[in-house]
């Protein structure tokens, strides 16, 4: 299987310009940006820093982007992950991924890990076994542990993760020296909104009658990535019916769109 990092070039490169909001969330973050970038300058008085920093919220409210922003601000690798891929491995190959991913990361350090869906593989061991798959996950986390453990944090590895359910995590991974940081990653309110959407129309053909204020109090509910979906879904809309310009319509429009979406994927869940 191809590398399991993805090293962000300069085109892909995302930095906290790019994430719209979530200002403390940020501003928490800013301190590993800095850690990254001169590794040293903290470890010289004896410190520690801390290994694994937990982001916690919703689905789309910009966990992954913000892990992204990080490592790109200190203009590092950053190697991810989903824990959901390391469930469907065959036995043995979960914690094989993880000593490789770990292993990879060391020689590139400073560099960025991030297990997205941590919950995933995650859960609170000995509990919900499904199928004889859970032996499989437990061996996954019990080695994801293992490596937490058995590197110092002074090789500028950084280990970030993302949930939105925080508390079927296993105790052991919240524990001091693992993710003994966690940072809440909500979704956005009405001046989020209104940034969000100032990312996502920024190379966008506006007409002058779009107003994204109003735009954005006609969106409550809504996180960063179905702001992103409905001002992408704008664009096609006014494209299709051969349009110059993006009018306020169209974003009415597509803003329905993605709330009939929204409901019809949360028919199917309940
Ligand atoms: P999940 O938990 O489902 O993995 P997530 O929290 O990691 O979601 P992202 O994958 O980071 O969410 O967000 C998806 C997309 O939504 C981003 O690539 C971006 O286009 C848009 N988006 C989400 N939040 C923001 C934000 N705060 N600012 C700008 N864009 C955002």
């Amino acid at each position: 299987k191809a590398a399991l990092y993805e090293n962000l070039d300069e085109h892909t490169r995302i930095t906290f310009k790019d994430v719209a909001g979530l200002d403390e969330a940020k501003g928490e973050v800013m301190e590993v940006v800095d850690f990254l970038k001169d590794p040293k300058k903290y470890t010289k008085l004896g410190g520690k820093l801390p290994k694994g920093v937990l982001l916690v919220g919703p689905p789309g409210t910009g966990k992954t982007l913000l892990a992204k922003a990080v490592a790109g601000e200190a203009d590092v690798p950053f190697f991810s992950i989903s824990g959901s891929d390391f469930v469907e491995m065959f036995v043995g190959v979960g914690a094989a991924r993880v000593r490789d991913l770990f292993r990879q990361a060391k020689e590139k350090a400073p560099c960025i890990i991030f297990i997205d869906e941590i919950d995933a593989v995650g859960r609170s061991r000995g509990k919900g076994a499904m199928m004889g798959t859970n032996d499989e996950r437990e061996n996954t986390l019990n080695q994801l542990l293992v490596e937490m453990d058995g590197f110092a944090t002074d090789k500028g590895v950084i280990l970030m993760a993302a949930t939105n359910r925080p508390d079927v995590l296993d105790t052991a991974l919240l524990r001091p020296g693992r993710f003994d940081r966690q940072i809440m990653v909500d979704k956005p309110d009405l001046k989020g909104r209104i940034d969000i959407l100032k990312v996502h129309t920024k190379s966008l053909s506006l007409s002058t009658d779009v107003n994204l204020k109003v735009l954005a109090s006609q969106t409550p509910g809504f996180a960063g990535a179905e702001i992103a979906n409905a001002a992408n879904e704008a664009a096609l809309l006014a494209s299709r019916k051969g349009k110059q310009s993006i009018e306020m319509k169209d974003f009415e429009d597509a803003i329905e769109r993605v709330v009939a979406g929204l409901e019809k994927k949360n028919k199917v869940i309940n």
